[in-house]
């Protein structure tokens, strides 16, 4: 059996060894959430495009309201989208709302809070100050800078951004294809009655709705026996046809893991043992022109190295830059246990204590249990050199936003 090799190392021949799809496509702005974006998108637009009113108020030229309790007379009004385009001369005002188009003749907002208002005349009591309340345009960004790079991942906020400035098509890579099968004989498709000895395919629903959330078209091939003919056979049919192929199970040293010789027989295989927990044995290989990726069965393994590899595998063909996960500290609650050796991702609970942010193990860690998965909002890391770890000691988690929150939940339920 070859060393182990280290998850840096492993991440790194994977980064190195993919290189971002070429094909690409143009998407109405609509439609393109999730996409990679392939230019760089300039600002077609100012914005604001025209000098815009912050606040709920009145238009003055700061030199009318010099002194204190200046009368005013109000000779119109602008709306947002509907501009006052009157004149107005020195000691007049404009009723003014959020978003309206500031007169060319004003240099500042009052807010509506600080004047007394009597029928056609204000008295403006505070001081007023050059440029207040007035988004200028420009102040968000200027026409032709930089709105996003080549290589940003778009989402709703990305997606708002763009049509702020107008932009309604963008270059995009096209779809990353992923077939995807599990292997198992005792595997057993939900709704299906459990024979003895038999458990439920969780691995496949699972990394299906993990591909979703990123710009995949996911190509669910079903589940397959331990047979070395068959997990050939949806191997071959699918490779040149996929830019990657994603297994789960088999890929072990046991008497029934077959999909590690099969690759051998296929392809290069690049690693198949790295010094992870839960998730030791993971392959990944080249099979001609697609990449291919063999998870382990216990489906905890199955979701570690999800995140740890087809992620990343996913950011690389799409050409989104490498950048390093957020980390953050946190008080350990309970007593972690841990043997020297293999970087462990346990799974926990962040929640803010009364001095520091705590995080609490989701109970029995084995690799078998989702249990450990479903409550957790974050994966606790214990590092390859690190022993056993006290309760009180401060150790470093990895957020685990779900798509579907936006914040991260502190309680388990
Ligand atoms: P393997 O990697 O094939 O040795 O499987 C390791 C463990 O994960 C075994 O207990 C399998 O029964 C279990 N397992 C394998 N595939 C799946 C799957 N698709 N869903 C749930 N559990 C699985
Ligand atoms: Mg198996």
């Amino acid at each position: 059996m070859p060393p182990m090799l280290s998850i840096d190392e492993a991440s790194a021949r994977l980064t190195a060894a993919l290189s971002p799809i070429r094909e690409t496509e143009s998407l109405a702005l609509a439609g393109a959430n999730r996409r990679v974006l392939v230019d760089d998108v300039y600002a077609p637009v100012s914005l604001p495009p025209f000098n815009s009113s912050a606040m709920d108020g009145y238009a003055v030229r700061t030199a009318d309201v010099a002194s204190a309790k200046t009368e005013l007379k109000v000779v119109g009004t602008s709306f947002a989208g509907k501009p006052f385009d009157g004149a107005a001369a020195p000691g007049e005002t404009v009723r003014i709302f959020t978003g309206a188009a500031v007169p060319a003749w004003a240099d500042a907002i009052v807010i509506q809070e600080d004047v007394e208002r009597s029928d056609e005349r204000v008295i403006v009591s505070e001081a007023v100050q050059i440029g207040q309340n007035i988004r200028s345009v420009g102040h968000d960004i200027c026409a032709n800078d930089l709105l996003l790079p080549q290589g940003t991942k778009l989402g709703a906020f990305e997606v708002g951004w763009l049509a702020a400035c107008g932009v309604a098509t963008v270059n995009v890579v096209r779809p990353i294809q992923v077939a995807l099968f599990s292997t198992g004989d005792e595997l057993q498709d939900p709704g299906q009655p459990l024979q003895y000895g038999q458990i439920y395919d969780s691995n496949r629903a699972t990394l299906v709705e993990l591909l979703r959330s990123q710009a995949v078209t996911v190509i669910d091939l079903g589940r397959f026996p331990d047979d070395p003919a068959s997990i050939e056979t949806a191997l071959t049919t699918n490779i040149g046809k996929v830019d990657l192929i994603v297994t789960s199970g088999g890929v072990s040293v046991g008497d029934s893991d077959f999909v590690r010789p099969v690759i051998e027989k296929l392809g290069e295989l690049s690693f198949w043992n790295v010094a992870l927990k839960p998730g030791k044995p993971i392959a990944f290989a080249k099979l001609n022109e697609t990449w291919f990726l063999g998870l382990p069965g216990n489906p905890v393994s199955t979701v570690v190295c999800y995140l740890l590899f087809v992620k990343p595998a996913l950011d690389a063909l799409s050409g989104v830059p490498y950048a390093e996960s957020l980390t953050l500290p946190a008080t350990l609650t309970e007593s972690v246990r841990h043997t020297v050796g293999r970087r462990e991702y346990q799974r926990g609970l962040l929640y803010r204590g009364d001095d520091s942010m705590c995080v609490k193990p989701t109970g029995d860690q084995s690799s078998n249990r989702l249990a450990s998965l479903a409550y957790a909002n974050c994966l606790i890391l214990v590092p390859e050199e690190q022993a056993s770890i006290e309760a009180g000691r401060v150790v470093d988690v990895l957020p685990l936003p779900r798509e579907a929150d936006h914040f991260i939940r502190m309680s388990a339920t």
